[in-house]
């Protein structure tokens, strides 16, 4: 509700390898049968390693035997053709860097379109997802256990996928069980492929460094070893200069930030047993939750709240039903906001406009918390107030989230997120209660009665 701005990212070109900048810059070729896509058989998109344009899909590739990955067609216009010097063969290219690719031939007979694209595996990247003709982002970093980095990362807007591995070791090819000894060197880590258009690696790396605590050091929670520590692998210069910016920010508030900022190196995939951990394993991945500490230090470090448990005492007239009746009784959009401090749209939820007289009460515990008398139209889109109806019932909660100053509110019984308070509201308060449609539920003056509020009339009797 601060008016994030809109990101939109220009994305540099990533740093190569030696042996990435052999083929892709100076047209080299790598040995065949040694790259990693040719016998690679995933649903995906493989875009250009320099880049991150979009160069081929996964449904275009077959078996030619000949060493190297092998399609028989190029996303449209994503390929560009050039005769060697010799005048032999016909070089492929990105069209939007001009990294070199490898070579394409024609009447073979492999498939029914009679072509093939002979790519080095070390010109790709593979990304699990079908991709849209473009460029596309990638970041990528170790913050403890995968399954929680890639939960929350997952979820983020502009985030096209998130692929566990491990990375930063010198032993290639490493298994999970390599791993966990703690002496391959490498960190369980996370790939993420993202849409520049609608997110930015800063935005990715804020979110980050949200999510687990960056002060361990080689560890993360309970879990111990070098392979949990934190870590930011940088493809290029202008993701380095954004994650020193963001750590000296977290240094100049005090924090003793453990996380090291390293080139990227090779990323291996995890098993595929690993993928979407918290997808296939929902109970498993609680109890990891639950284990972990990320939210403790969430809770602790940045005073955010995530599922609280604070169920109303005893006696009290209105309490926080369990998170399974939750889920059943609350939409998907209801609970986001409520329980994972979600923003709904402006100007799209069911309150904003609204002007008839009742009050607002909290959608979760029903504790009566604004009244029809002090909202006014504050153009944001979201209804606001400039006060409570009951006070006692909304909590103000410093927002000591990394990256915002606001104040947070929360109803005091139902523990729901509401929204957040500023102080630029109207007469006769000065503030802003800007407050999520999604958290509330109004209650017009004629059934206030019927629905256990009838102590609240006389507000609206004239
Ligand atoms: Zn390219």
């Amino acid at each position: 509700m601060s008016g994030e701005s809109f990101s939109q990212e220009k994305l540099k070109y990533n740093d190569l390898t030696k042996s990435e900048s052999y083929v892709i810059e100076n047209k080299g070729t790598e040995s065949p049968f040694t790259g990693k896509y040719v016998k690679h058989k995933e649903n995906g998109t493989y875009v250009c390693k320099k880049c991150g344009a979009a160069l081929y899909y996964s449904s275009d590739k077959f078996e030619s035997d000949c060493g190297w990955p092998s399609f028989d067609d190029e996303i449209k216009g994503a390929v560009n053709r050039f005769p060697d010097p010799d005048g032999m063969r016909i070089e492929i290219e990105c069209a939007n860097c001009g990294a070199h690719l490898g070579h394409v031939f024609t009447g073979e007979g492999f498939t029914s379109k009679n072509v093939r694209h002979c790519v080095n595996s070390v010109s790709l990247d593979f990304v699990p997802a079908h991709l849209e003709p473009g460029r596309y982002g990638m970041a990528i970093f170790a913050g403890g256990c995968f399954w929680g980095v890639e939960y929350f990362l997952q979820k983020s807007p502009g985030v096209i996928s998130v692929t566990s591995g491990y990375t930063g070791g010198h032993v290639k090819n490493p298994s999970y069980r390599e791993v966990c000894t703690g002496t391959t060197g490498h960190a369980e880590a996370v790939k993420i492929v993202y849409d520049p258009q609608k997110t930015s690696y800063e935005k990715l790396l804020r979110l980050f460094l949200e999510i687990h605590d960056p002060t361990q050091v080689g560890r993360q929670g309970p879990d111990i070893g070098d392979q949990y520590r934190s870590e930011i692998f940088y493809k290029n210069e202008e993701q380095k200069k954004v994650a020193e910016k963001l750590l000296g920010l977290l240094r100049a508030k005090g924090l003793k930030v453990a996380t090291k900022v390293t080139k990227a190196t090779e990323f291996y995939p995890a098993e595929e047993y690993h993928q979407h951990y918290y997808k296939k394993n929902p109970i498993r991945y609680q109890y990891y939750r639950s284990r972990s500490g990320r939210d403790d230090f969430l809770q602790k470090a940045w005073g955010v709240q995530q599922g609280t448990t604070n169920t109303g005492t005893k006696g009290e007239p209105y309490a926080k039903p369990s998170d399974q009746d939750l889920r059943q009784k609350l939409t998907s959009l209801q609970y986001q906001v409520t329980q994972h401090e979600g923003t709904e749209k402006p100007f799209d939820n069911e309150y904003w406009d609204n002007k008839r007289v009742g009050i607002y009460v909290d959608v979760v515990s029903g504790e009566p918390l604004f009244s029809s008398l002090d909202k006014y139209d504050s153009k944001t889109g979201w209804p606001s107030f400039t006060r409570p109806l009951v006070a006692a019932n909304v909590v103000e909660k410093q927002d000591r989230r990394l990256w915002t100053t606001r104040t947070e509110v929360r109803s005091r019984l139902g523990d729901s997120h509401l929204g957040h308070v500023f102080p630029d509201g109207p007469a006769p308060t000065g503030l802003r209660y800007c407050i999520n449609s999604a958290s509330l539920r109004f209650v017009p003056e004629e059934d206030l009665e019927k629905e256990g509020y009838g102590d609240y009339l006389k507000l609206f009797e004239k």
